[in-house]
């Protein structure tokens, strides 16, 4: 495809943000025509990577956006409810690459992770498929970590316990976790500078604050996150799941190509997902039944060789704490998995820990990869 007039659509949120970095970073804008939409400053300027379309246009403006040869969106799933149908009824025939959940699971759309899926995207795109969309956080920072396991078929079922970052929820959502650590912080900060304050006195403040946190400070995620956890994300499919656990299974199934509709089993996967207090990066503990037992050195191998942003944790005590945070992992590429071993029910259960920043390999990178597929394409 020559260069393109590609529309870039939430390029202020969260995701967003991430994205027009990392386009930054790797010279994406040297290869396209980018224009600027926005849901809410309509005929504003444009950002600097405009050039020669230097005032944002309307995101609901079904005309301007059929303009574009690919359309990038990262305004979330309600956008894509109301525009997507309208401009494909208008007869836009463009790419349609998405963040959102909206149009995943559709047969007419691929899920991309390239790192893992390269032939399911490049065959989509050799029949004509139109819309590319980011998949799941959670799952693609999962498969991106121990996809090797899947790859080779090495996985029977798996279950994961998910610990997922407040930016999860987007930019108002990680602005409102701060507010609370700031509101929890000045509520004992004369506490905290006596040290001869009892320490029980500083919990029950605390507690008490939380608990007496207004819509104002909780109104994003209903209840307090901080000093906390919420032990559900996403809405309720009222069978005891949630639609984020549920992701989990289809989505990971769908990425690989696996499942009914694939005219294969589906491969087994359960989560217990769970918010917490952490800024960036979904961090999730992995039970893996394999197929057979194949030695710990050789899945260390296979995990460690899978692609290259993946990083092998050594378990140990001293790695774990430096290389399986958030906080040493957000902002960067590397997909570090650790906690390897084998499990005390047998040695075909292997026990894993994983952490990625969900808004570069769960977010943002596979569109702007995608970009550049149909770029080449
Ligand atoms: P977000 O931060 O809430 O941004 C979405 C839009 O909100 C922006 O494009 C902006 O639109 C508007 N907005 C309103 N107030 C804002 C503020 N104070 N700062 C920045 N933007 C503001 O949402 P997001 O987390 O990027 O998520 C976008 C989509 O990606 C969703 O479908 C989400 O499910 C999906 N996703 C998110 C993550 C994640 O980790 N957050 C990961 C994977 C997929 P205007 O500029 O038009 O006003």
């Amino acid at each position: 495809m020559a260069t393109s007039l590609v529309g870039l659509v939430g390029w202020r949120g969260m995701v967003g943000s991430v994205l027009m970095e990392r386009m930054q970073q790797e010279g994406d804008f040297a290869l396209i025509e980018p224009l600027f939409f926005s849901t809410s400053n309509a005929g504003g300027k444009a950002p600097a990577q405009a050039k020669n379309e230097v005032v944002l246009q309307n995101a609901a403006d079904v005309d301007a956006l059929k303009r574009c040869e690919v359309i990038v969106t990262a305004q979330g799933g309600d956008y894509t409810k109301q525009v997507y149908p309208q401009l494909r009824a208008a007869g836009w025939n463009g790419y349609w690459i998405d963040a959102a959940k909206t149009l995943r699971m559709q047969d007419d759309a691929v899920i991309i992770l390239d790192p893992v899926n390269l032939p399911v995207i490049r065959n989509a795109l050799g029949s004509g498929v139109r819309n590319y969309i980011g998949g799941n956080c959670t799952v693609s920072c999962m498969l991106m970590g121990v996809g090797a396991l899947f790859k080779t078929d090495l996985v029977e079922w798996m279950s994961c316990t998910t610990y997922q970052a407040a930016s999860g929820g987007g930019a108002k959502h990680m602005r409102e976790l701060l507010t609370q650590y700031g509101t929890l912080n000045a509520e004992v900060r004369s506490l905290l500078d006596d040290p001869a304050a009892a320490i029980l006195e500083i919990d029950r403040k605390i507690i008490d604050k939380q608990r007496a946190l207004g819509e104002g400070e909780t109104v994003n995620f209903g209840v307090p996150l901080g000093g906390s956890l919420i032990p559900w994300i996403d809405s309720d499919r009222g069978d005891g799941t949630s639609l984020e656990e549920w992701k989990g299974s289809a989505e990971t199934n769908k990425v690989l190509g696996r499942g009914p509709g694939f005219g294969s089993a589906a491969i087994p996967v359960d989560s217990l997902c769970v918010r917490v207090g952490a800024m960036r990066c979904h961090s999730q503990a992995l039970t893996v039944k394999l197929k057979r037992d194949v030695p710990l050195a050789d899945i260390e191998q296979l995990i460690a060789n899978d692609n290259p942003w993946v990083k092998l944790v050594p378990n140990t005590r001293e790695a774990s704490m430096r290389q399986l945070t958030p906080v040493a992992v957000t902002g960067t590429m590397a997909i570090p998995v650790g906690r390897l071993r084998k499990m005390a029910f047998g040695s075909q259960y292997l026990g894993a820990f994983t952490v990625g920043d969900q808004l570069l390999w769960g977010a943002a990178e596979p569109l702007r990869r995608m970009l550049r597929l149909l770029l080449e394409h």
